[in-house]
């Protein structure tokens, strides 16, 4: 049987389909390709150019591959868009889950794996780290988005002969340790991602976006969890819906918060470089401090984190972003060959 990884060529997506691969697992991507890269998808999967969204698409896929499982990646991510474009990411995130959930049902497929967020949490009273049932109180569309897609999902798996695992990522950074993949998203507005361009010389300093938070030294703290960790974890949903487990919606996270200054300060240390910072006002839809309690995921999914190290989570952006700049280097030498053999 195989696996259905929609936006298999996007950052996480991509990670998955390689890790499905790693554990002798069929892999088949969909992904419009408005955010990933047709190199980002592994050799070994099957790819479908489209939208998820695409239900004559979705239709032909599922009748063209023997999928047992979703696994939906596809969506839109940026928090200040979403503020911006609100309405474009209840279409991409919450009516296109819709969609592909209607799809994977009248298919006949019972297994899904949904990407959900922390930012269905919002505000939470404390600093203590957040456990699923705590109040849902989203600051902003993007986090609505989600929610909403949770909800449908929720409502269908007690209609249907349908189970679905809804994992909700805190900070997901680093690369896949093998080098294979990593977050290439032109323009990416997350923290680590910036921070290693600024180490690396490719933008020219890093802004900090809020000092006045109420946290012990005024910046935004999160609990930033490697890819690898978070597409391990997908692998055990997987696991746990196959053997029969009931809708489980559960966090995935380390349980431990860096502010903005400690996750610069990494950079600037593992980097051996430093680079400007400005201290600029919040950015709009922020919350102040957002951190994981893991353990139902822990518990029920059998999850083990293995990169539990912030110094590691930047290592192997580090070294995905020096990749990615040799790559550039290298279209451009090819680029450069070949105008000088072009004939005008
Ligand atoms: N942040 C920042 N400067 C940047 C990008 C992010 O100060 O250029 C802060 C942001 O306000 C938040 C944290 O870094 O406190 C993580 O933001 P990111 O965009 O990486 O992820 P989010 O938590 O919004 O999903």
């Amino acid at each position: 049987m195989a696996v259905l990884v929609t936006g298999g060529a996007g950052y996480i997506g991509s990670h998955m389909a390689w890790a499905l691969l790693d554990a002798g697992e069929e892999v088949v991507v969909l992904d419009r390709l408005s955010t990933g890269f047709r190199w980002a998808v592994p050799p070994a999967a099957r790819f479908y150019l489209g939208d998820v969204g695409n239900m004559d698409l979705l239709a032909q896929v599922f009748a063209e591959n023997r999928i047992d499982a979703v696994m939906h990646f596809a969506g839109s991510i940026v928090v200040p868009q979403s503020v911006a474009h609100p309405l474009e990411y209840y279409d991409n995130n919450t009516s296109k889950t819709r969609l592909l959930a209607e799809a994977t049902i009248a298919a006949g497929i019972k297994h899904f794996v949904f990407s959900s967020t922390a930012a269905v949490y919002g505000d939470q009273p404390d600093d203590a780290p957040v456990l699923e049932s705590a109040p849902l109180q989203p600051k902003n569309p993007y986090g609505q988005s989600k929610l909403m897609a949770e909800i449908m999902l929720r409502d269908a798996a007690s209609a249907h002969d349908f189970r679905f695992v809804a994992l909700r990522y805190f900070n997901v950074a680093g690369a896949d340790p093998q080098g294979r993949t990593g977050l290439s998203t032109v323009g990416a507005t997350h923290l680590i991602k910036i921070a290693v361009e600024a180490a690396l010389a490719q933008r020219s300093g890093v802004d900090i976006f809020g000092t006045d938070y109420p946290t012990p030294d005024g910046t935004g703290i999160r609990d930033y969890i490697h890819v690898s960790d978070l597409v391990e974890a997908h692998l055990r949903a997987l696991s746990y819906l196959r053997r029969g487990g009931e809708a489980l919606i559960a966090n995935c996270g380390y349980g431990r918060g860096y502010s903005v200054l400690e996750v610069l300060q990494t950079v600037m240390r593992v980097s051996g470089e430093s680079f400007d910072v400005r201290y600029g006002p919040r950015r709009p839809g922020d919350a102040a401090s957002v951190v994981a309690n893991a353990t139902l995921a822990r518990r029920l999914l059998d999850w083990t984190p293995r990169h539990d190290d912030l110094e590691v989570i930047v290592q192997t952006a580090l070294a995905w972003e020096r990749h990615l700049m040799e790559r550039k280097i290298g279209d451009l030498r090819e680029l450069r060959q070949r105008l000088a053999t072009a004939a005008f």
